[in-house]
C-alpha cells in the first residue's frame, strides 16, 4: 500500500546491474493538476486583483510547464549514472546508446576517483565469441577492456 505513494522506484540497471532509483511518473498526476490550478489562481490575483477569464490561459500554461518538468525529470532519472546506459535511447537507436555507454566508460577509466571503486558488473562475452566478433571487424569490445 505504501509503495503506491512512493514517487521513486528501486530497480537495477539493465546493463551494469547496479542498483538505482527511477521516478515512477512519466506524466502529471492529480496533485500536479491541483497545484497548477492553485498557481494560476495566485497568478490571477497577482495580475488582475479579481476573477478574470484569462485565468484559464494561465492554468493551461501551468499544466504545460508541470508536464514538461515531470517528463524531463523522468527522462533524466532513467539514464544510469554509473555506466550511462539509456534504455529509452536503446529502444530507438541501439548504436547511439552503445556509443554513449562507451563514452561514459572512457570517462570513468580516466577519472582517478574511480581507481579504487568497485569494478562494474558488465556483461561478459565468452572468449570464442569475442574473437569471432573482433574478426568480423565489429570494433573494440568494451567489456573486455575494463
Ligand atoms: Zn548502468
Amino acid at each position: 500500500m505504501l509503495s503506491f505513494f512512493k514517487t521513486r522506484h528501486n530497480c537495477y540497471c539493465a546493463f551494469c546491474k547496479s542498483p538505482r532509483r527511477i521516478y515512477r511518473r512519466k506524466n502529471i498526476s492529480l496533485m500536479n493538476i491541483l497545484g497548477s490550478a492553485l498557481a494560476s489562481v495566485v497568478i490571477m490575483f497577482a495580475l488582475w486583483q479579481q476573477y478574470d477569464p484569462r485565468v484559464m490561459v494561465a492554468f493551461v500554461v501551468c499544466l504545460a510547464i508541470s508536464e514538461v518538468f515531470v517528463k524531463i525529470r523522468w527522462r533524466l532519472s532513467v539514464v544510469c549514472r554509473v555506466c550511462g546506459f539509456d534504455p529509452v535511447l536503446y529502444l530507438k537507436a541501439p548504436e547511439q546508446a552503445a556509443s554513449k555507454v562507451k563514452e561514459q566508460l572512457d570517462v570513468r577509466r580516466q577519472d582517478p576517483k574511480y581507481l579504487l571503486a568497485k569494478p562494474l558488473n558488465l556483461p561478459a562475452i565468452p572468449a570464442d565469441k569475442a574473437k569471432a566478433l573482433q574478426d568480423k571487424g565489429k570494433g573494440r569490445l568494451v567489456s573486455r577492456s575494463i
